[in-house]
């Protein structure tokens, strides 16, 4: 693995798509999401993995990050946890080499990397955090209620 820092959840991957397919590299990832909309925001940490893939990027990541929720028998807010593992393939807005726009894609999920080569990550990460979210969550297994 090669170190690069801790870095910002946007990654500029212009040298990264000059390598060939097949390639990998690895970052650490430290920064705040805003994930639930709700103007605090969460500090995401983990490792993403990049792969260079024939017209596109791998992200694997590894995240962790809390989130704050009200419990739902003791009515406090408390910090969650959430494990985020994703894998989600980030497609080039333009044509890597000849500049030129790459056909539609059409399909909402897809990500893309930004005509500034930048793949970030921040809508990846919020949209796995809040599947993430249970259901009814409680502050801890044995909260007592109100
Ligand atoms: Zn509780």
């Amino acid at each position: 693995m090669v170190w690069v820092g801790w870095i910002m959840i946007q990654i500029n991957v212009s040298q990264f798509l000059k390598e060939p397919i097949g390639s990998e590299r690895d970052y650490q990832v430290s920064d705040s999401v805003n994930i639930m909309d709700n103007g605090s925001s969460s500090m995401v940490y983990g490792n993403v993995k990049l792969t260079r893939t024939n017209g596109s990027i791998i992200v694997r990541g590894k995240l962790n990050t809390t989130v704050e929720l009200v419990c739902a028998r003791c009515l406090d807010v408390f910090g969650c946890p959430l494990k985020l593992d994703f894998e989600e393939e980030y497609l080039p807005a333009r044509d890597i080499v000849s500049g030129d726009f790459s056909p539609a894609y059409d399909e909402p999920s897809l990500f893309t990397i930004d005509d500034n080569q930048v793949i970030d990550l921040t809508e990846a990460i919020r949209q796995y955090a809040l599947i993430s979210v249970p259901m009814k969550p409680l502050c801890s297994q044995d909260c007592s209620g109100l």
